[in-house]
């Protein structure tokens, strides 16, 4: 996410608040259904900052969606989800977040399962025909249709989770997700947190006139009954459920060169989505994002996905790193928040946080990417260090690992975090810093990270003199003094 437009976000009149509220308010409200013959209750991940999340020891290997939006710029929307789900736990039941669409059927492995969904607490529960032991695999199916569930951001003026844009003017309709923390559950069943990535194939099937966009890679355009079309998208590395990526619009498609920063030298796609009608210099931030890539690659490793790009949208919302193609408004359309999004693929979209405490893993690497970036350019970087380190002594500081919600986006997240690196770099020469950002990657892709994690790594690639260095940003409760060589 880039706090920039976060900030500025929190300026919005209260207009948007009253509508955001009137719009909660229209909700359907579905009475709570009998309990299910288990009686076991599932048990969640346990995160330390949104406990009810997800559910321990459950495994979503890929989810298979279809999702028809019949009116853009509105909350309707009804699709079907198959899951393919492992565990490695002894599960009697399934329990998937979802507030979303009312429920239609439910199936596993093909045949009807008794459900509950409780729209209000945002759980799905499953009762398979025998527990599902570790080791098993089955494929769950969910059928909905309705209105999109609401999660409201509690410090911004916005819903998490799937977007409605209402025609304006000249300007048509259009959805997308903004998901981060947890907002994938307002229109799709999931096990809505990081540490459970997964793949996704994703159809989307929308009116005449609109282009859907998605995640991954996009195999297939063909038509659809009443003149629409069906967009299809495969993202064949997992991700996190947050950054699942999802558009409809009235949208210019722009493919650029491929970039050869893959593994092993592959290509890249490139490609960018402009929605039609907004104002023609948007476009100049993005000219610059294959070299971006190139710059990236050369500190972080081959870059993790197929593909990547950006999606414009028009409400000012914060921007966010949605897989293999970033969200970013009109308003944050700049190379510093293009840089932001483009290291998250890296930082959170490919190495992913066990607990959401441990967010400035994410946000304090993509800070310290525009610092590689403006150095690329030629600048030493050192106004900008002195530019974050005056900013962190104007903000109340804290430990990194945030024990609060309110504090998973503040400026220790972003800027604290960003000059830990930096405190750790100023130990070592930059062949050694570089060796230690690409290792951390290529280490830890498959498994989730923690603060405990970093510090370990930082000792045993980089020595006790590093790892001391970070301790200290990660652990003090003052500001420590300027990193300086
Ligand atoms: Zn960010």
């Amino acid at each position: 996410m880039a706090r920039t437009a976060v900030r500025s976000s929190r300026k919005r009149s209260s207009l948007l608040f009253l509508v955001l509220l009137a719009g909660a308010q229209g909700q359907t409200v579905i009475p709570t259904l009998p309990p299910l013959s288990a009686s076991v209750a599932a048990k969640p991940i346990g995160d330390s900052i949104f406990p009810a999340l997800g559910q321990a020891g459950l495994d979503v290997l890929n989810y298979d969606l279809d999702l028809t939006v019949d009116r853009p710029g509105t909350s309707e929307l009804r699709g079907t989800v198959v899951l393919t789900v492992t565990s490695t736990q002894p599960l009697p039941v399934l329990s998937l977040d979802f507030l979303g669409p009312q429920v239609m059927e439910v199936r596993w492995n093909g045949l009807p399962a008794p459900y509950r969904h409780d729209q209000v607490v945002g759980k799905l529960t499953i009762e398979p025909p025998q527990p599902l032991l570790p080791g098993m695999r089955a494929e769950v199916t969910v059928r909905f249709a309705g209105q999109v569930g609401v999660r409201p951001d509690p410090y911004l003026p916005i819903n998490v989770g799937w977007q409605a844009v209402p025609a304006v003017g000249e300007r048509v309709g259009a959805n997308f997700t903004l998901s981060e923390p947890d907002g994938t559950r307002t229109f799709l069943p999931v096990n809505d947190h990081p540490s459970d990535p997964a793949t996704f194939t994703t159809r989307i099937t929308v009116p005449a006139g609109y282009t859907a966009a998605a995640s991954g890679v996009q195999l297939s355009e063909v038509a659809a009954p009443n003149g629409g079309r069906t967009f299809t998208f495969e993202q064949v590395q997992p991700i996190p459920t947050y950054t699942l990526a999802i558009h409809v619009n009235r949208f210019e498609r722009v493919d650029s060169a491929a970039v050869p920063v893959g593994k092993g030298g592959a290509d890249v796609i490139r490609r960018d989505y402009f929605p039609v009608g907004i104002p023609a210099g948007t476009r100049d931030a993005y000219v610059s994002t294959g070299e971006i890539l190139k710059v990236l690659a050369d500190w972080f490793g081959p870059y993790p996905f197929s593909a990547y790009g950006s999606a414009i949208v028009t409400p000012r919302v914060p921007a966010l790193e949605t897989a293999t193609l970033s969200t970013m408004p009109v308003t944050s359309s700049n190379v510093r928040v293009v840089v932001h999004e483009a290291a998250h693929q890296w930082f959170g979209n490919r190495v992913t946080l066990a607990d959401w405490s441990g967010v400035w893993l994410n946000e304090g690497f993509a800070t310290y990417a525009e610092l590689l970036w403006a150095q690329a350019q030629g600048e030493t970087g050192d106004d900008m260090v002195r530019g974050w380190y005056a900013r962190a002594g104007r903000n109340q500081t804290r430990p990194l690992v945030a024990t609060t919600e309110s504090q998973l986006f503040d400026t220790t997240s972003y800027i604290r975090g960003a000059l830990a690196l930096q405190a750790v770099r100023v130990t070592v020469d930059d062949a050694a810093f570089k060796a230690y950002l690409r290792g951390w990657v290529s280490e830890f892709q498959n498994r989730p990270v923690t603060t405990a994690d970093l510090l370990t790594y930082t000792r045993t690639t980089l020595g006790a003199r590093a790892e001391a260095a970070l301790r200290l940003w990660a652990e003090s409760p003052e500001l420590p003094p300027l990193p300086e060589k």
